[in-house]
């Protein structure tokens, strides 16, 4: 499962957040992910609820993941929308395709709490 892996990856870098903060315990993260990053925020749940549980330092910490929508931006008129499938939509202004992604790629750790 492709989530574990990404959970696996935060956990160390939060074990090394904790460690450069000094901190006792971690007691809560954020995440930001994206739609189109391709993670199931249930799995990625799922996975870190398991895993944090093998680290004493974040075992009671709480996990926030907030979905981030995916957002484009026309080239042309400049237009911001939310698309809800990931295939290339047009502008819901002037039906171009010339579009940027602005938001909707993220999965990183947006907030941590410690208790120090
Ligand atoms: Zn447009």
């Amino acid at each position: 499962m492709h989530e574990v892996s990404i959970a696996l990856g935060m956990v160390d870098e939060l074990t090394r957040i904790a460690r450069e903060n000094n901190a006792e315990k971690i007691t809560l993260v954020k995440l930001k992910i994206g739609k189109l990053s391709g993670i199931v925020v249930d799995s990625l749940k799922f996975a870190f609820d398991a895993i944090k549980l093998e680290h004493p330092i974040m075992t009671t910490a709480e996990i926030i993941i907030n979905e981030i929508p995916l957002i484009y931006k026309c080239n042309d008129c400049n237009t911001e929308f939310e698309a809800d499938d990931l295939y290339f939509p047009e502008c819901t202004g002037c039906k171009s395709y010339n579009l940027a992604i602005i938001s909707g790629e993220e999965q990183h750790i947006e907030n941590v709490e410690l208790d120090v």
